[in-house]
């Protein structure tokens, strides 16, 4: 029967051409249509580090026609052959014949037609089934984007977004809040925050930050059309507190996991954070706070009360199981959370303990557990805070910290040649634009 051996002989070129030209994409269809396929250059002088968005590309088996009316956004590429005309490209696409007939009766596909050429790629997004753009890559001039409208017609955009990331360094001086600096600065606050969080383990901004403290930041910021969109990643990170420098740098492992280390190699993810209470655009003000907290460290007095308004939220230091969550005594509303190698730490006077927390809950170093609050045997909203070991309490401000293993030798190539450029960059940064912003 003829109709078998055509859809045969369809079926042996698409999987010939499927090995040498055709891939198929699937996207995440929350992301910009033609985020995979633009170019995202950093400036030729950092490093290699791969800053490129997380795009999930995958193979899949070319769909049938049956499979097109799938639900989701896909993308498919195929690069124009020596003899193919538009159409026998749209149709590789799995663009349907009646389909092809509309787009090449629309003014900007008929005049596309005649310039295709071989070794240039096409690209199609189809939205659950429907055709939705068709990107012709030409020569030198920028690529020409076909978009449907919502009645139907094709238009034409010979601009479409160029999507790229940049790396951006910049540094700030404290005067009066962490924000204050940053906002100065121009670093957006989601930046800001990645560097306050980067620092956690080590540092307690809500109480150690000092005017004159300095910061530099390296992080990439996602530009569409030359103009900034979104703030990204923080790369690299200098906090000079009371003239002593805490440095971090991002790594990305052989299996893609990140994390923050020092230059030296030392992971800045520790067993504990430096504080249990939430620093904010709030709370980021020092000139309240430059004192510590009141220590009391005494017989009477078991661990650290910490200053603060009623209803601020209070995190759990380390990942760790909840042991108590309720009243007792002149502690109030207390908290009680086992971590590993015998640790507990207790979190008292709260007004209120955050959803789903209660004895036998596991939770995770950051998570917010409680509210600080004036309950028990208390003169004011106030977090008191205790480190036990092996039931036991220490001061929480003076014992040693359980850190994270070190990174591993085989790794040691692979952070070098990735965070070098980063740390050199620190250095100069703090060397020559906060002289210039003094
Ligand atoms: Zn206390």
């Amino acid at each position: 029967m003829p109709l078998t051996k055509l859809r045969i002989l369809t079926h042996r070129m698409t999987r010939a051409e499927r090995r040498f030209s055709l891939r198929t994409l699937v996207v995440l269809s929350s992301l910009p249509l033609f985020g995979v396929v633009a170019a995202f250059g950093l400036a030729p002088d950092t490093n290699t580090f791969d800053s490129t968005p997380q795009t999930i590309v995958q193979a899949i088996v070319l769909p049938t026609m049956a499979d097109a009316a799938d639900t989701g956004t896909y993308q498919r590429e195929s690069v124009v052959q020596a003899g193919d005309t538009l159409a026998s490209t749209l149709s590789r696409l799995n663009v349907d014949a009646l389909e092809i007939q509309r787009l090449l009766a629309s003014e900007p596909v008929r005049k596309m037609a005649s310039s295709i050429r071989a070794g240039k790629r096409i690209l199609a997004t189809t939205q659950d089934g429907q055709l939705q753009t068709l990107r012709f890559e030409q020569g030198d001039a920028p690529a020409l984007t076909i978009t449907r409208q919502d009645d139907g017609a094709y238009v034409a955009d010979e601009n479409p977004a160029v999507l790229e990331t940049r790396v951006v360094m910049r540094s700030g001086r404290i005067l009066s809040s962490l924000y204050g600096a940053t906002d100065s600065a121009g670093i957006p606050d989601k930046i800001a925050n990645q560097m306050a969080e980067t620092f956690s383990t080590t540092l307690d901004f809500r109480e150690d930050l000092r005017r004159g403290d300095t910061f530099s930041v390296i992080y990439t910021v996602d530009y569409r059309n030359g103009e900034p969109v979104a703030a990204g990643q923080l790369l690299a990170a200098e906090f000079v507190n009371a003239g002593k420098a805490h440095r971090a740098v991002l790594f990305r492992d052989a299996s893609g996991a990140t994390g923050y280390y020092t230059p030296e190699g030392e992971s800045l993810k520790k067993g504990f954070l430096r504080s249990p209470l939430e620093f904010s655009r709030v709370t980021s003000s020092f000139t309240n706070s430059r004192k510590h907290p009141i220590y009391g460290f005494h017989r009477a007095h078991t661990g650290v009360d910490f200053g603060a308004p009623t209803g601020t939220r209070v995190k759990a230091t380390g990942d760790a199981t909840v042991v108590f969550a309720g009243r007792k005594g002149g502690y109030g509303n207390l908290l009680i959370l086992r971590h590993s190698s015998g640790y507990e730490t207790y979190y008292a006077h709260l007004s209120a303990f955050a959803t789903g927390i209660r004895a036998g809950r596991p939770v995770n170093q950051g998570q917010v557990v409680a509210y600080v609050g004036s309950t028990g045997a208390s003169t004011g909203p106030h977090l008191h805070y205790e480190v036990r070991i092996a039931g036991r309490p220490q001061n929480p401000m003076a014992i040693k910290l359980p850190g994270s293993p070190p990174l591993a030798v085989a790794q040691r190539a692979r952070f070098l040649q990735q965070t070098a450029g980063w740390s050199d960059k620190l250095l100069l940064l703090r060397g020559t634009n906060l002289a210039a912003l003094d």
